[in-house]
């Protein structure tokens, strides 16, 4: 399966933004963004003419790297979004929040995205008592997300579970029984992922 391999503080620091894609790492001073908050290259001190293309450009990309998804990926997101009913920047929002590596993260059992959708991909999750490895497995109310009983990451997962002090609203965690649930779709504000999606939807929309 394909993913993103560009080294992730370089990728925080182009979109000036704590994406928080190094798990125990982001929460330390050693964080690249708060060493050196300027775009990586040669020119990243230099002054970068702004557009309104760049700045959805740059929306985009954020949101992407954020959630870890490619191109492709992404815009199937967005052609999938404006074919349903509602607002087209929030349903994009939330099928990307209702991904199963996203939403294990979001409970706290994995330290970062890119450590769940590891986890994810090798099948030490069940959705509803069944294996699930695919990290793009949408979620629904009411799935119960649980550790595979013989996984050997258990300790893995439960290291990262130290590190969560929040589960988003949408989403119930029992961290001793390494368990999830969830409880409903996510809202537009239960969403703090820090993107304009208003500026991703006019670009694809050009
Ligand atoms: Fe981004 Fe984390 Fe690296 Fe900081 S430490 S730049 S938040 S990946």
């Amino acid at each position: 399966m394909a993913r993103d391999t560009a080294p992730q503080c370089k990728q925080c620091r182009r979109e000036s933004e704590k994406l928080f894609l190094k798990g125990e790492r982001c929460l330390s001073d050693k964080c690249a963004v708060e060493r050196r908050s300027y775009p990586p290259g040669e020119h990243g001190r230099g002054r970068i003419k702004q557009s309104e293309y760049l700045l959805q450009l740059r929306e985009k990309q954020k949101a992407r790297r954020y959630y870890q998804v490619l191109e492709k990926q992404f815009h199937q997101y967005y052609v999938e979004a404006s074919r349903r009913q509602g607002i087209t920047g929030e349903n994009l929002l939330r099928l990307l929040e209702t991904r199963l590596d996203n939403v294990v993260y979001r409970l706290g059992f994995g330290a970062s995205r890119r450590q769940a959708r590891q986890l994810v991909r090798h099948a030490h999750f069940l959705v509803n008592g069944r294996k699930v490895d695919i990290p793009s497995y949408q979620v629904r109310p009411d799935d119960v997300i649980s550790v595979k009983p013989s996984s050997k990451a258990v300790e893995t997962v439960r290291a990262a579970t130290d590190l969560t002090s929040a589960v988003a609203p949408w989403l119930l965690a029992d961290h001793d029984n390494l368990t999830g649930k969830i409880l409903r779709l996510p809202e537009r504000d239960d969403i703090d992922t820090p993107v304009q999606e208003q500026l991703i939807i006019e670009l694809y929309s050009k």
